[in-house]
């Protein structure tokens, strides 16, 4: 039998019940795609400002991470992929910006989605931290500079980089077409594993002279215990 992602299974069942809560099944308010219990579920980090413990933070000044990456958000993030319930990302970015305080929230200037690259965004149509942005502008008021970075150029394989020629590679693939001099900007993502990707966007944004640069991500995976 093929083995189909939970919310892969929802999707389908979606077009028998469209008013049910894509991660339990239980009814739903209307507009809404994910339950409150099951947003109230995902379990928070708590991190508050972790740049210190990330891998590849160059460039950037602060990261915020709301939830581990297990499997229940794991599941709701899943519906990003598909464009009827990418709008998903605007509940999980509203909820992210209740859940988390970052310090002075009210001194920044843009915020970004970190962008896909061209050719994931004509296949998909659409980016799916732009959705997050959206429900993080809904709660600050501050609204989503979608254009402001853009991945201009294919990135090669990486697999025989190292760690700064990598994100040297990817700095060289984006392209900031705003003005950012002096600017405090904050990147929006979904998930961040090494940072590197955020990183290489924050020296992108260094570069041209933003002058902080934030890192807020919905999820970020459980560290692996030492024992
Ligand atoms: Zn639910």
């Amino acid at each position: 039998m093929i083995s189909m992602p939970k919310s892969t299974i929802n999707v389908i069942s979606d077009w028998f019940f469209p008013m049910m809560c894509k991660s339990c099944g239980e009814s739903l308010d209307a507009g809404d795609l994910a339950c409150t219990d099951c947003l109230n579920n995902l379990s928070q980090t708590h991190y508050g400002n972790w740049v210190e413990s990330i891998s590849c933070s160059d460039g950037i000044d602060e990261v915020y991470s709301c939830w581990f990456f297990d499997d229940e958000l794991q599941q709701i993030i899943h519906l990003l992929k598909y464009s009827d319930y990418a709008r998903i990302g605007t509940q999980l970015g509203k909820r992210m910006a209740e859940t988390i305080s970052i310090e002075n929230s009210g001194s920044i200037d843009l915020m970004i989605p970190i962008p896909l690259h061209t050719i994931k965004i004509r296949k998909r149509g659409y980016n799916q931290a732009d959705f997050i942005a959206k429900g993080i502008s809904k709660v600050w008021n501050l609204p989503v500079t979608a254009d402001a970075v853009h991945r201009s150029k294919f990135t090669e394989s990486q697999t025989q980089l190292n760690r700064d020629e990598r994100i040297q590679n990817l700095t060289g693939a984006i392209e900031v077409r705003k003005n950012v001099t002096g600017k405090t900007c904050i990147l929006v993502d979904d998930v961040l594993t090494t940072g590197s990707t955020m990183s290489s966007t924050a020296l992108a944004l260094k570069n041209n002279g933003a002058k902080k640069v934030i890192a807020f991500t919905c999820a970020t995976p459980r560290p692996v215990s030492a024992s």
